[in-house]
């Protein structure tokens, strides 16, 4: 990468001062927010993802960002995260098997410097969330935080470092099977937890519901957010539906805690938006586990289940947190180099 060089050349700006764009990279929607060096959120975009022209897509957001920044006078941009889903090599900022932005092999992150000029960092984008979660609170050091949205997958913090497995996929819960002989996932296989709980397939799950002919509130055609509402208006179907996705995720949140002995558990994404309509069923299925299972209950009785609103916007603001992380250490390697 070509960043010690230009850094080198550039003045070196006081930690204060240093601003970073941090994107979160979704199936269906990419956030861009601008923080500051307190995490004093500056800017916040939202936009359809065009999976077929990312780099393209992410080098306008982030020149708007710049832009808009400079001409309030609020500072200048010294660097930029993305958090992406799929196999992310931090080091060299490429990507690989991201199953729902077409799968394809991408140099994010050299392409994104060599379009922009600045030092672009990229994470995965449930890490990069919990990298974000984990620092709001100062004393929860083991945290997986498990996202629903486009794909499910796990940012897992263990002792404060995050962790990304030798294959790099450590966290890829979505692509634990839930339902043997399931329906078909992006990754190739059948019945995957992504196929039960993620956004897309949730709707995909009422649409058949309610073409099935059963009695219902639902439209014929209901997003994830519209079962939620529905069951939480009473509506049997989509309680019915609610209560299959929170128990294949109270599934997958047994696994967590009993594989990793996390204690703290964060649910976000865009499917958490659905608010106590998800949480309730999620820790009513736990708690039947719990009290079916002394293990289990012992397994949870230090555990805390929760749910971020999607709008905290934790993806986006981990990148740029990283981003800020990264280019402050690299400043610091350059000083001391002089
Ligand atoms: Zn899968």
């Amino acid at each position: 990468m070509m960043t010690h060089a230009l850094l080198s050349a550039a003045p070196v700006a006081s930690p204060a001062a240093v601003l970073t764009v941090g994107i979160d990279v979704g199936g269906t929607k990419t956030s861009c927010v601008v923080t500051d060096a307190n995490d004093q959120l500056l800017m916040h975009e939202v936009e359809p993802t065009q999976a077929e022209q990312l780099p393209e897509q992410l080098a306008a957001l982030v020149q708007r960002a710049v832009d808009r920044i400079a001409a309030d006078a609020r500072g200048t941009i010294a660097a930029v995260g993305v958090a992406v889903p799929g196999r992310v090599e931090t080091h060299s900022g490429r990507i690989a098997l991201a199953v729902n932005l077409g799968g394809r092999d991408l140099d994010l992150g050299p392409q994104l410097e060599r379009e922009l000029g600045l030092p672009c960092f990229v994470e995965h984008d449930a890490r990069a969330a919990a990298i974000w979660v984990n620092a709001q609170h100062s004393t929860a050091a083991d945290l997986a935080y498990l996202a629903i949205g486009t794909g499910v997958s796990t940012g897992i913090v263990l002792n404060g470092r995050v962790l990304r497995g030798a294959n790099g996929l450590a966290g890829e819960i979505g692509h634990i099977n839930a339902e043997p002989g399931g329906a078909p996932c992006a990754c190739g296989l059948n019945g995957c937890l992504e196929v039960v709980a993620a956004g897309p397939h949730i709707a995909r799950l009422a649409r058949e519901a309610v073409a099935s002919g059963r009695p219902t509130a639902l439209p014929s055609d209901p997003s994830a957010a519209d079962v939620f509402r529905a069951a939480a208006q009473g509506d049997a179907l989509a309680s019915e539906l609610a209560r299959t996705v929170a128990d294949r995720l109270a599934r997958a949140i047994r696994a967590l805690v009993l594989t990793l002995g996390v204690n703290h558990i964060v649910i976000g994404g865009g499917v958490a938006a659905a608010g106590e309509a998800l949480l309730s069923p999620v820790l009513a299925a736990i708690d039947a586990e719990r009290a079916a299972s002394p293990l289990v209950d012992a397994a949870f009785r230090e555990a805390r289940v929760e749910l971020l609103s999607p709008q905290a916007e934790a993806g986006a603001r981990g990148a740029a947190q990283i981003a800020r992380q990264r280019v402050t250490a690299r400043q610091r390697e350059v000083v001391s180099e002089r």
